[in-house]
């Protein structure tokens, strides 16, 4: 699933303009790191995903509802998503960030403002000086 030069989703720029109202910086798609983040917080050592809950599975959600018709490719195809989503957020770990997801359904219903309010609360706990100074030096090293 290529990323590059893609639209941003309407999910995405609410949470671009929430940060934004919170002073967060943040850059987007980060193609130095694993998965190119959608949402990268250098000074909190934090990435952001905004995930489609239907494309990404997200677990007992109505959006994510699997068609009945051409089961098995669709299964598979979202299968590999969730997967490969596991993979980049170990990979992003070992490197030392913390990874926030954000679901669709979370911020297009009602909800939205309280699950945006949590999530920067949880950045302003992500500082840097919390994290094990390896691998800060090593992230540092390579992405700055
Ligand atoms: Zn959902």
């Amino acid at each position: 699933m290529s990323r590059v030069s893609r639209e941003d989703t309407p999910q995405e720029r609410i949470v671009y303009s929430f940060l934004r109202a919170n002073r967060i910086r943040f850059r987007r798609n980060l193609k130095r790191l694993p998965g190119s983040p959608d949402i990268v917080l250098p000074d909190h050592r934090t990435v952001i995903f905004v995930h489609g809950c239907f494309w990404h599975g997200h677990k007992n959600c109505r959006l994510a509802r699997r068609p009945k018709t051409n089961k098995e490719y669709w299964y598979r195809k979202i299968d590999e998503n969730i997967e490969r989503d596991k993979k980049k957020s170990r990979e992003l770990r070992k490197l030392g960030w913390r990874v926030f997801t954000v679901w669709q359904c979370q911020i297009t219903s009602a909800k939205s403002e309280k699950t945006l309010k949590r999530l920067v609360t949880r950045i302003d706990k992500a500082q840097p000086r919390d994290l094990p100074s390896a691998g800060r030096d090593r992230s540092t090293l390579l992405y700055y």
